[in-house]
């Protein structure tokens, strides 16, 4: 049975270990790439944070400057704002994206006649002007419910462009808020993306720029001053980051405005290739006073060529490892196969040996035993039948003790032909046999046993060119219900009787 089960499963077996042995090469390259590729996410996220801390330092350093372009407002006398070209000139000579600073005095409505007096001092055509959303440039004092102006009065650098800028002061709504929102908090107030003066007035000119809204409070009271306005050019950041990014990278960058006013056009800086980069995505926020940037990174991240070998080198080992455990397990499947079918082979001779006489093939003491004791159980009627051959010894005497054991094989194989359905022939030892017939009636049993002894005693046997002739004795008893030992005395009797009335007789017991 088992070896059966080997025998339809030897495949099965090789090719369950081979998948196991598979399945855990897998598994383990699987596990090394995560562990590889999460080293590589981290060491991503690290240089995204290093960008981050970079860019944030960019835009605090401007601000700082801005700060102390505030700072002069706040620390020096009014005789002495006309310096400001001057501080500013040096302040702005550090930084390249710094590119203007605008000094946005607070001018009462009343005052307001001699500040433009005491301006055109320093600029003779300084005049004041607002453009209301929507309307053209208009000159003078325009706004509602008395309210002070926030007026361009210093301007650096004083280039052309920069000069007309002068007198300006909003009307817009939006600088109300930036005006309270710097009151309230006191820090800078940074603005969406603007378009440039300096670059043009065209609508189609790109955003560039950002205004930083700084306050200057009065040293004694806790009033506003003025605003001072910083102006930022944007893509000197974004360029500065991207040169510093390591080619190597292929990092792709960003960069979201998701402040206040800026939903109509958020994105800062888009790298080129961001559409068509197909890598993993880090998000990083730069927090900068009133509003936050959302910086994003994005990258293949891959694992280094050392560890992609490491990677194939296992896989590649996994792999062999598998295929020589698949076919040593399939050699032993066949091995284990091979012996048990030689086991069952073996067991069998064996069982055959030990029921059966090796010399006529015949059924064995032993099986005699078995079928006796079967059929004395089963209370069905049957004979015994048993015979000798006659002088058997001067067979083996005369002719020698091989042609003896010829005879017996000679004498088997002519009773056996006589024998009835259902009757079992055995070699007791030596030159005498038994036979289990279902012939159980006087008449019929006298008829077979005659049957027998006739056809040996008619028969001839030649050997190396001489003729043997042998005859049998014949004794049998029809079972009546008595014992084994008693039955088979019976059978001597009748046997014996055979052997003294002059052999070559048969004779059936007489009760
Ligand atoms: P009887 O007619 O009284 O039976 O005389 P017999 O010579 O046949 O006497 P018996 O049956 O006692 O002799 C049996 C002989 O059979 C004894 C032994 O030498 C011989 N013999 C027993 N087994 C074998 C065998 O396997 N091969 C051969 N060749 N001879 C055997
Ligand atoms: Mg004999």
């Amino acid at each position: 049975m088992k070896v059966i089960w080997y025998a339809m499963n030897k495949h099965l077996i090789a090719i369950l270990t081979l998948i196991l042995a598979l399945s855990v090469t897998t598994l383990s390259v699987g596990f090394v790439y995560k562990s590889q590729k999460s080293l590589a996410l981290t060491q991503l996220n690290n240089l995204a944070n290093k960008h981050t801390d970079r860019l944030i330092e960019l835009v605090q350093r401007d601000l700082q400057d801005i700060g102390a372009g505030a700072n002069f407002y706040y620390s020096t006398n009014p005789s002495d704002w006309y310096q400001f070209n001057t501080f500013s000139k040096k302040l702005l000579s550090s930084s390249d994206s710094l590119v203007g600073l605008q000094w946005m005095e607070k001018v009462a409505v009343k005052d307001i006649p001699n500040h433009i007096q005491q301006t055109r001092k320093t600029f003779p055509n300084y005049q004041i002007y607002t453009v209301p959303k929507g309307e053209p440039k208009v000159e003078g004092y325009i706004l509602k419910e008395n309210k002070p102006i926030y007026v361009a009065t210093d301007i650096f650098p004083r280039s052309q462009t920069n000069i007309n800028i002068l007198g300006f002061y909003s009307s817009r709504e939006r600088f109300d808020r930036i005006i309270e929102h710097l009151v309230t908090h006191g820090e800078p107030n940074l603005s969406d993306k603007v378009r440039l003066l300096q670059d043009s007035l065209d609508r189609k000119t790109p955003k560039d720029g950002m205004l930083v809204y700084t306050p200057v409070f009065s040293q004694h009271e806790d009033h506003l001053l003025g605003v001072m306005i910083g102006v930022v050019r944007l893509s000197i950041y974004f360029e500065k980051l991207v040169s510093e990014i390591n080619t190597e990278n292929s990092l792709s960058i960003k960069i979201v405005d998701t402040g206040f006013d800026a939903e109509d056009d958020p994105i800062l800086f888009e790298s080129t290739d961001w559409e068509s980069n197909q890598g993993d995505i880090i998000e990083k926020v730069a927090h900068l006073s009133n509003r936050n940037w959302i910086i994003q990174f994005k990258t293949k991240v891959a694992i280094n060529k050392n560890n992609q070998w490491t990677l194939f080198s296992m896989a590649g080992a996994g792999a062999i490892i598998s295929l020589l455990l698949t076919f040593i397990v399939s050699l032993l499947t066949r091995e284990k196969i091979r012996l048990g079918r030689m086991l069952e082979e073996r067991t069998s001779e064996l069982r055959f040996l030990v029921e059966h006489d090796t010399l006529t093939g015949l059924h064995n003491r032993r099986a005699f035993n078995d079928r006796l004791s079967q059929l004395l159980n089963s209370k069905n009627a049957f004979s015994l039948v048993s015979f000798d051959i006659d002088k058997f010894k001067f067979i083996n005497d005369q002719y020698g003790h091989p042609a003896g054991d010829s005879i017996l094989q000679h004498v088997s194989y002519l009773v056996s032909q006589r024998l009835k359905e259902g009757d079992m022939f055995t070699r007791i030892g030596g030159d005498e046999f038994c036979i289990f017939t279902n012939v159980a009636e006087q008449t019929e049993l006298n008829h077979y046993i005659e049957g027998i002894r006739q056809a040996v005693a008619d028969s001839q046997y030649k050997m190396n060119g001489k003729v043997i002739r042998c005859t049998i004795s014949i004794g049998a008893s029809i079972w009546q219900g008595e014992s084994s030992e008693e039955l088979q005395h019976n059978v001597d009797l009748a046997l014996y009787e055979s052997k003294e009335s002059g052999r070559n007789t048969a004779t059936i017991f007489k009760r």
